[in-house]
């Protein structure tokens, strides 16, 4: 990793910072991927999960990484390892994405999504929507055949229609297990926070083999929630950012706290290098020709990407929010920051690294 960090950091000497993925194609090390997932943080402990549903999950995230892992090696795009991963997520009832997602008040289940894709900065959401079986391929769709960024509710469920994706009728969202979560809370036994003691959103991040990064998020949001109320997975800057110069972003978590602070954004706005200071140097023989010198650029290192996005997860916190994210850099660096005991995460990359977690004091 050093070793092509320093490749890396020598040929930026004389690279341009570009506003877009110049930066990837300046990289030697052509043929290199990696990928992280997450299906949720929050009160995820060992006395909470039974054997079998800690071996369930472990499964599902495994298979989902498999699924990314597998379009990066075969050199496919991040955007579409990240969107296959999430259909797998969304598909499986343990996650609050998809099928299996959270109940509203008034027991109906609206799903939020959104997608960004890190070359050209483009990205696609959806708010509210009640019908469409994958809501990551409508945030894609957003994104690739709509001139907005952004679609929410009934006119989100017609644009999805309209463009073909598969369609199901709401109850196909419904669990036993998240209807008597929302029983309870309208029952007042339980608050929704306790009810939400996991979060359970999905969410993967990658870099591709030509450099370019992508991130996407999918959710239930959050159980009991009223009045419309988006969280901040479809929100670009809050819960999911990509862009190529510094990194790749999906969170989890009490979703107002990621929007005040715009964590994704932020976190990747500080892992951005600066320009290179360049300065035009003239050939001997002053015919006018030349070429720029410029100052070596510092990539940040793993300890440094982990350190920023933990500052800004020790932010969130001081605020009163609870989470996590996955980020990948475009210099191959996989991380996780959270601030809860546990986090559904996995990873892979390029070098054959592999591993799912579930527990905060795992690996
Ligand atoms: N962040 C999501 C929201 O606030 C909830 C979650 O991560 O599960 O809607």
């Amino acid at each position: 990793m050093i070793g092509n960090l320093l490749r890396i950091f020598g040929l930026a000497i004389f690279c341009s910072l570009p506003s877009s993925p110049a930066y990837a194609e300046q990289r030697e090390d052509q043929g290199r991927w990696s990928i992280a997932i997450h299906g949720g943080a929050g009160t995820i402990e060992r006395e909470n999960l039974t054997a079998e549903k800690d071996a369930e999950i472990r499964a599902a995230l495994s298979k989902a990484l498999e699924k990314g892992s597998e379009i990066l090696h075969q050199g496919g795009s991040a955007m579409d390892a990240i969107t296959a991963t999430i259909i797998l997520l969304e598909n499986d009832p343990n996650f609050n994405a998809g099928k299996g997602a959270v109940f509203t008040w008034d027991k109906t289940n609206e799903l939020d999504s959104s997608i960004m894709d890190g070359s050209d900065l483009s990205a696609g959401a959806a708010a509210g929507v009640t019908t469409t079986k994958n809501p990551i391929l409508l945030a894609r769709a957003v994104k690739d055949n709509s001139p907005h960024v952004m679609l929410s509710g009934k006119g989100a469920d017609q644009f999805s229609r309209e463009q073909g994706l598969e369609q199901v009728d709401p109850s196909y969202f419904s669990t036993p297990r998240r209807l008597r979560q929302i029983e309870r809370v309208l029952a007042k036994e339980v608050s929704a926070a306790d009810a939400d003691y996991k979060f359970g959103t999905v969410g993967a991040v990658a870099m591709d083999n030509d450099g370019n990064m992508a991130a996407g998020t999918s959710t239930g949001g959050m159980t009991g929630k009223r009045w419309g109320r988006i969280g901040d997975s479809p929100v670009i800057g809050a819960g999911t950012y990509a862009d190529n110069r510094s990194c790749a972003i999906s969170a989890t978590g009490s979703g107002e706290y990621f929007i005040r602070l715009g964590v994704a954004h932020e976190i990747c706005t500080r892992l951005r290098p600066p320009k290179p200071a360049c300065e035009f140097v003239e050939d001997i023989g002053g015919d006018g020709g030349g070429y720029a010198e410029c100052q070596p650029v510092r990539l940040p290192r793993a300890e440094q990407v982990q350190s920023i996005a933990d500052d800004v997860m020790s932010e969130l916190g001081d605020l009163g929010g609870t989470g996590g994210i996955i980020l990948a850099t475009p210099w191959g660096q996989t991380i996780y920051s959270f601030n809860t005991p546990g986090m559904y995460r996995g990873r892979a990359n390029s070098d054959g690294e592999k591993s799912v977690a579930i527990y905060g004091d795992e690996e």
